[in-house]
């Protein structure tokens, strides 16, 4: 028998043994302590698992509860009975029903964009980083990627399609001196980053816009946790404060978060049909694998007509009062921000069994851990929304307060409410 031969891994972009090996054991914890793997039925704002423990969920991204919207779920239903078809499988560049072209012009209009669907987020950007990537998304020029560190998971996962088109650089976060010396030094350079943060806080879009006057910069914006819960009609952060909406910026958002829907908005501006056709033909799943179905755009249409409507501001005035409840008891890194997103940080140690006694009083929130997280920032990630009442946000407080002691200053007095 020949020797076979073993293969080195080059793990230029990404390193499974790294993910999986620290990843899981915080994972398995998770799970042993009731914290992952849950199972549990929706009613009425409140889950219930099957061995009766009632708990409310604060890690859930539909941050204006559209998900569960009367007017959504029937849109879902009302699309289904007017097409009669769930999904109609042929790639839509050869024969397509026109749910999607109607709502592709609705949230075009919405967002005063050219708006591509996609079936999810992380399918638009895997499709179209590699197009960016090749000059076929852009201006023709091959950028230099350069991916911000704490990208979502979803953006640095096409690290390795991307590298194998053009250069691959990596930054610290909001790295502006280290972009721009790249733009010195590049011909084209392509920034990728969160346009909202999942662990709170929100992209420089000004400063961003600055080099993208100055050396012509793509930046590709991750809107998902800002569409719909910012914004007049939800149009998201970086398209409501980036002066520079034209080819120089392409920003994702999914839909499936405060939309409260199923899919993902891809917002371009004055880039020529033939560009959508290649994005249509080229850009990875989205030519190969189902768009979004008949149900998704139907809720989508829904949504994006209570987003024209004064309920949209509403919502979000319920949102923020929820954030500003929840800060007037806790002080975090975040305190102030209109993000819905906060953290109480503790060890990698302490995390999940403060977790666990969180949900034992009734609330789930997140602990997050790396590869989550970068290394070092593990905590409980607390997000608000419009449905949560006062009382379940200052009895979360309260029980946070007495878990988290030494970690979180109590800024008003708390007590959990017998209830
Ligand atoms: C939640 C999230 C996603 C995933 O969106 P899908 O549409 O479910 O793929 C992608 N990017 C960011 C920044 C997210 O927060």
């Amino acid at each position: 028998m020949t020797a076979q031969q073993a293969i080195t891994p080059a793990h230029k972009y990404r390193n499974n043994d790294k993910a999986v090996g620290v990843g899981n054991a915080f994972w398995d914890s998770s799970e042993r302590n009731g914290l992952a793997g849950i199972v549990a039925e929706l009613d009425n704002g409140v889950l219930r698992t099957a061995e009766g423990h009632e708990f409310v969920n604060f890690t859930c991204c539909s941050y204006l509860d559209l998900d569960s919207h009367p007017k959504v779920i029937e849109g879902a239903i009302a699309a289904l009975r007017q097409y009669g078809v769930l999904d109609h499988c042929i790639p839509r560049s050869r024969v397509q029903i026109p749910a999607l072209l109607e709502l592709e012009a609705s949230l075009s209009e919405l967002f005063r964009a050219e708006v591509v669907s996609a079936i999810s987020a992380g399918v638009a950007s895997a499709g179209l980083l590699p197009l960016i990537a090749s000059g076929h998304l852009g201006n023709g020029i091959r950028p230099l990627m350069l991916f911000d560190k704490n990208c979502h998971v979803s953006l640095a996962g096409a690290k390795p399609a991307c590298a194998d088109e053009t250069e691959i650089a990596t930054c610290e976060h909001h790295d502006i001196d280290f972009i721009e010396d790249m733009c010195k030094r590049y011909e084209r350079v392509c920034y990728v980053v969160d346009g909202s943060d999942s662990l709170g806080g929100y992209a420089p879009v000004l400063e961003l816009a600055r080099l993208q006057e100055k050396y012509g910069l793509l930046a590709y914006y991750d809107d998902s946790h800002s569409l719909s819960a910012y914004g007049k009609r939800g149009i998201g952060y970086v398209r409501s404060h980036s002066p520079v909406l034209d080819e120089r910026t392409i920003t994702v958002a999914t839909l499936n978060k405060a939309f409260g829907t199923s899919g993902a908005a891809i917002m371009l501006d004055g880039y020529p049909k033939a560009t959508l056709r290649v994005i249509e033909r080229f850009a990875g799943a989205l030519c190969y694998s189902q768009p979004m179905n008949t149900a998704a755009v139907g809720a989508s249409l829904a949504s994006a007509d209570i987003h024209r409507t004064e309920e949209l501001a509403t919502l979000q005035g319920r949102l923020q009062a929820n954030i500003k409840l929840f800060d007037s008891y806790l002080k975090t890194n975040h305190i102030g921000t209109e993000y819905p997103i906060r953290v109480i940080p503790f060890s990698d140690d302490a995390v999940i069994d403060a977790g666990r006694r969180v949900f034992e009083a009734g609330f789930y929130v997140s602990p997050v851990f790396f590869p989550i997280v970068a290394r070092g920032t593990a905590g409980l990630r607390v997000m608000l929304r419009a449905g949560q009442t006062s009382l379940q946000v200052r009895d979360l407080c309260a029980v946070l307060a007495e878990v988290g002691a030494s970690r979180v200053r109590v800024l008003n007095e708390l007590s959990k409410e017998a209830s």
